[in-house]
């Protein structure tokens, strides 16, 4: 038996989880629940259906949430919440929150000693060093498709025997279409992912390729490889979930059909397998798959990305930052498409150019204070509709 911890259990990643779990309730327990407030009813929903004996929302959602639990043995916190269910003793922890709002529950995962199964890749990103030295060896498995894909497929060789990641990408649904064809795009259109069903920031950022942006800046982290040794590819389908280049020539690559329930399972069960956690192929049906060449110019979220990634430090965290800034006010038709990566290389530059925290000198501090500057530089940005 499991203990399980899900924060961010209302969204998509952590409601995928409590089906995994539905299904397999001798092997998982959920602990605690945890979420933003938004959809209380699915929220009590899940209480009633999984018996957390802990579940937090911010503070303003407490009483509304304790009125529809009414009866129900569940101790309810407010804001700080994140960080007390991921110190609560369990097996695994599964930060499944969007957004910068995680770094605090992720770090407070690894100082507990917790298995960290993680989803919220901008934890990561942006805590940079600061999550990676607090990580055990082997206490955080990334629940990230791609991310996923490395960490099976790098169980294939030695670490001393990779040349060359490769990061596979959708392209979003507007891959094919150059920089001027890119103008007038709407949200409802950058919401129509072709492949995936995701929550909306990383929605638009699957339309933007800032996604991919933060999955480089991630998988480098992750597994100490250098930024120009990690080759993103266009791969429309999303079988192929990533690969790993090994020194003979040999590439490694991870597929199945697109369901994000298998990497949510091996995340949970790390290093174990859960017997049919998600659909494989049927083999005797004729397939295609292909491959090509992302295009930088139409697309620079991911070349900009390896820029921060390389300068380190206070940078990715401004990347992040920014665009979390511009995917709300795209959202919101205060900003067009191509000004949220504009705006994104303009917040960036500026920080590069004065304010810049270097890696060696990187604190937690540093990391917030670097958050705040970029998203109020960012709103001024958005605001002015300079970069629209
Ligand atoms: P969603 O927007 O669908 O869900 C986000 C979840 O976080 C919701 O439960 C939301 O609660 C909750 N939340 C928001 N703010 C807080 C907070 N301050 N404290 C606690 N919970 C909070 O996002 P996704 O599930 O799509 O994505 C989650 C993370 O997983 C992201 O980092 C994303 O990049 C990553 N990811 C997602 C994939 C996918 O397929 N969806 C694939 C790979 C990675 P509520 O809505 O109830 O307010």
């Amino acid at each position: 038996m499991r203990d399980v911890v899900i924060l961010g259990s209302t969204g998509s990643i952590g409601t995928q989880a409590l089906d995994v779990i539905a299904s397999r309730r001798e092997e998982f327990a959920v602990v605690a629940l945890t979420a933003g407030g938004s959809q209380l009813d699915l929220l009590a929903e899940q209480v009633r259906a999984f018996a957390p004996r802990f579940v937090a929302v911010p503070d303003a959602a407490v009483e509304p949430l304790r009125a529809k639990l009414a009866g129900v043995d569940v101790e309810i916190a407010g804001d700080g919440g994140n960080e007390t269910a991921a110190r609560l003793p369990c097996d695994v922890v599964l930060n499944a929150i969007t957004g910068a709002a995680g770094l605090m529950a992720t770090l407070a995962t690894l100082e507990a000693g917790t298995m960290l199964a993680l989803a919220n890749k901008e934890s990561l990103v942006i805590g940079g060093r600061l999550v990676t030295d607090a990580a055990a060896p082997g206490q955080l498995v990334a629940v990230d498709s791609e991310h996923s894909a490395f960490a099976q497929a790098l169980r294939a060789g030695k670490a001393s025997e990779v040349r060359r990641l490769i990061l596979t990408a959708s392209g979003g649904p507007f891959r094919g279409r150059g920089r001027d064809q890119l103008t007038d795009v709407t949200p409802a259109q950058a919401m129509a992912h072709p492949t995936w069903n995701m929550g909306r920031v990383i929605t638009i950022n699957s339309a933007t390729l800032v996604n991919k942006g933060l999955e480089l800046i991630e998988a480098a982290l992750l597994y100490g490889i250098d930024y120009d040794a990690i080759t993103v590819v266009v791969h429309p389908t999303s079988d192929i979930h990533s690969m790993v280049e090994y020194v003979d020539g040999a590439t490694i690559a991870q597929a199945s059909p697109p369901d994000m329930r298998l990497p949510i399972a091996l995340g949970l069960a790390w290093p174990d397998r859960i017997p049919d956690a998600a659909a494989s192929y049927d083999w005797t049906i004729p397939r295609t798959w292909t491959f090509e060449p992302l295009d930088d110019e139409a697309f620079g979220a991911v070349e900009l990305a390896r820029r921060a990634g390389k300068a380190a430090g206070t940078a990715p965290a401004v990347y992040n930052a920014a665009n979390e800034v511009c995917v709300d006010a795209f959202c919101a038709g205060e900003l067009g498409f191509l000004g949220i990566v504009d705006t994104v290389g303009a917040v960036l530059d500026e920080h590069l150019t004065d304010g810049h925290v270097a890696d060696a000198a990187l604190s937690l501090d540093a990391v917030l204070a670097a958050d705040a500057w970029a998203r109020r530089r960012a709103e001024e940005i958005c605001s002015r509709g300079a970069a629209s």
